[in-house]
This record gives C-alpha cells, structure tokens and sequence, in this order.
C-alpha cells in the first residue's frame, strides 16, 4: 500500500474564510489565478480576497486561463508571477485554473527555463500553491496532475511532482452551485472515471480501492436523480458530489487513470468534447473488459454499490452526449499509434491486446456496434 498527500485540505462550508491564516505564512504578495468568471460567479474570489485582505496580503490577478490550458497561457502567467514578485500561487476554478496556477507557480519560480520542460524535466521546486475548487470533478485540489494544452502539438499532457502538490486547498460545495448543469453532468462523471479507472488499474491497492468504492456509493445515487431529473442540483446533491470528487483524488492519486483518460484526451482535441464527458464514453468498454479479466473485482464492486452491471451502464447511458462526428479512419490510426506506447494502456487489469484496443476504439469512436 501507498500513499502521498502532503496537502492540508479543508473541506466543508466556510472552509477559506474560517482558515484564513493559511495564507499568512506563504508569502506576502501571491498571483491569484481564474478563468473568465467562475471564479467570481462562485464567490470563491470574494472569499479569498477578504482573506488575504485580513492579512495585508498584496494580490494581482491572472484571468487569461481558458478550459485544456494552453502551456504558452501558463508560461505568460508564470512570468507575470516572477514579475510581481509573487511568493506564491492561488489557483481559482475548476480543474482548467487548478491545473494551471501548478504550472505558473513553476514557472515563477523559473521564468527562464524552457516551457515544454515542465512535461518532461524536473525543477528543484515552484512557488508553493492553493487551490480553491469551483467545479466537483477533477480532485486537481488533492493531486500532483496538471494537464495542459501543448500549443506546438494541439495534445494534451500531463505532468506533475512533489512541488505541485497544492500546500492548502479549500473545497466549499457552495462555489459549485453557479456551475451549470451541463457542466455539473460532466465533471460528476469525471469522478465517476477516476473512482472506476483507479479500481480496474493494476496499481490500485487496498485503501485506493476502499477510496474507489466509497466514491461510486456516494456518486451513483446522485448521477442516477440527475440522469431522471434534468435541470436541478440540489445543495445536498451539490454537497455529495463534491465529496465524491475528493475522494476519487484518493485512487487518482495513488493510480493515476488508464485508456479512458487517454482515449478522451483525444476526444477533446478533436471533437473540443468535455473531459469528463469524453472519459464516461469509454467507462462502458471498460467495465465490459473487466467483466471479463477481472470478474472477482467487479462481482465485489456492484455487490457494495447494491446495482447490477445493467443499471450503472444504463446510468452512463442516459448523461454521457454522444452526438459527435465519428473518427476518420486515418484518426483512429493515429491514435491507435499513440494508444500502443502511451503510459496509460501498461496498467489495465487484465491487459489488454492490440486487438482489443483496436475493438474498443472503433466501437466508440466510430460508433461501429
Ligand atoms: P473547467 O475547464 O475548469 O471549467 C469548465 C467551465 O465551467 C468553464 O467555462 C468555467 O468557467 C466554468 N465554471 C467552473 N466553475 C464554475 C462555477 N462554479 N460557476 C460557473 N461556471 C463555472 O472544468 P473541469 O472539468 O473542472 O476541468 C477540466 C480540466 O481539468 C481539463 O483540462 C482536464 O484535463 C483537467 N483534469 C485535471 C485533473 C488533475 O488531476 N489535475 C483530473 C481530471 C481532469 P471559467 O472559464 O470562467 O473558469
Ligand atoms: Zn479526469
């Protein structure tokens, strides 16, 4: 067994304003960096500007940052950071922001290295983080990923250390409750992936599996009223699935994702599809994989979650859009390419054959049923 999370997290109601002296020990001047208006339609800015006002912290903030950052966007960030003389970093937002206040905080603290770098050599260290969550979804308040948008390639890619772990993160549901129910959706099932793609990997281990379960018994019955109820998310449901991405941080963090993840990048590199929609397209094939390799496993999943293979399929069914344009068969070559070396496939329980990768890309992306 495994584990690492050297970030103090505070979650619940008030969390930012009840622990406001988190800041005073970081630094006194820090970048503060959001999307266009989440973060300010949460109240989240509200919060942490009186926070760091209490403390005489002097703050600027960076805006710029759009969904599947862009690294060019990250490195203009990191230098307007080293320019502020920022001591450190406030991301503010959903996953989009959180994953890029890790890669300013490293450019600046680095404003002269190479921005591709931050993919593939390790710094001695960044600005130290926090992170405020405005989406319930993506647990980068808990991780060490940061997924950007390499402008060289148009792919996305991951990256993370020790040093971008987040020191503090806030997660107050009550930030999500602006969030569209669109969005809402999608990141929900973005849990749901990193809960299923943590306990189908060979990395998983006994407490990410525990972390696992008790994600989807949480999650489900709330993606199940969203799936019959379109339009409303109550506070208590609100409350749920905040929670329920946090701990999905648990086996994402331990095991990192597996083809779903990687599948969907690409889904929304050509289809500017939604993360977490275009990783629920691929829960399906996986679960139908590990009926096959790994039956134990799923026997004991569906018995704590009290629902048939049946009922979580037709659950995915009904939230997951999939009125795309099916992939060329040029794309689906591409991928399959990038699909047999990339890092992701090595951990499917169960493995996985060239044929079967070949199978599942097909049947989802080309729609051939
Ligand atoms: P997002 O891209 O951060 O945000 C999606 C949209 O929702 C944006 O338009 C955003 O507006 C808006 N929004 C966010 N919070 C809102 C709120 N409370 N009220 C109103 N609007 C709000 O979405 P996400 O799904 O959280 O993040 C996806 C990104 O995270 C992807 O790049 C994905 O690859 C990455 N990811 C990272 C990890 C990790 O471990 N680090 C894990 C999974 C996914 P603004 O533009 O104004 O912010
Ligand atoms: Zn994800």
């Amino acid at each position: 067994m495994y584990f690492n999370l050297p970030t103090r997290l505070y979650v619940g109601e008030n969390v930012v304003v009840n622990n406001k002296d988190e800041f005073a020990s970081l630094g006194r001047r820090c970048l503060i960096v959001t999307g266009k208006s989440s973060a300010k339609k949460s109240g989240a800015l509200d919060d942490v500007i009186a926070a760091l006002t209490a403390h005489g912290i002097e703050w600027k903030i960076f805006d710029e940052v759009g969904q599947n950052p862009y690294l060019s966007v990250c490195y203009r960030g990191g230098l307007v950071a080293a320019d502020f003389g920022a001591e450190f970093v406030i991301g503010i937002g959903g996953g989009s922001p959180l994953d890029a206040a890790k890669a300013i905080a490293v450019f600046g603290a680095h404003p002269y290295m190479s921005p591709s770098d931050i993919f593939g050599i390790p710094q001695e260290n960044a600005l130290p983080i926090v992170l405020v969550g405005t989406t319930a979804g993506t647990a980068s308040e808990i991780t060490r990923f940061s997924i950007l948008t390499d402008d060289k390639t148009g792919e996305k890619c991951g990256w993370g250390a020790q040093y971008s772990y987040a020191t503090v993160s806030f997660g107050d549901y009550r930030y999500t409750e602006s969030l569209p129910f669109g969005f809402t959706v999608t990141t929900a099932l973005d849990s749901f992936s990193h809960a299923v793609e943590g306990y189908f990997s060979k990395k998983a281990d006994e407490l990410s599996d525990i972390m696992s379960i008790e994600t989807l018994k949480l999650l489900l019955p709330v993606l199940e009223e969203m799936s019959v109820r379109n339009g409303t998310v109550s506070r208590q449901q609100r409350e749920k699935l905040y929670t329920a991405s946090i701990y999905a941080g648990f086996p994402l963090n331990r095991c990192g994702t597996i083809f779903c993840h990687r599948m969907g990048y690409y889904m929304t590199e050509t289809r500017q599809m939604s993360h977490g929609n275009a990783c629920a397209l691929f829960q399906p094939e996986l679960l139908a994989h590990a009926q096959k390799h790994a039956q134990e496993k799923c026997d004991r999943l569906y018995k704590a979650l009290g629902r048939s293979n049946d009922q979580v399929l037709d659950t995915l069914r009904l939230l997951t859009v999939t009125d795309f344009e099916p992939l060329r068969d040029d794309e689906i070559e591409v991928l399959l390419n990038k699909w047999r070396t990339a890092e992701n496939m090595q951990y499917v329980l169960g493995g996985m054959t060239a044929q079967e990768q070949r199978g599942i890309a097909e049947r989802v992306m080309q729609k051939k049923r």
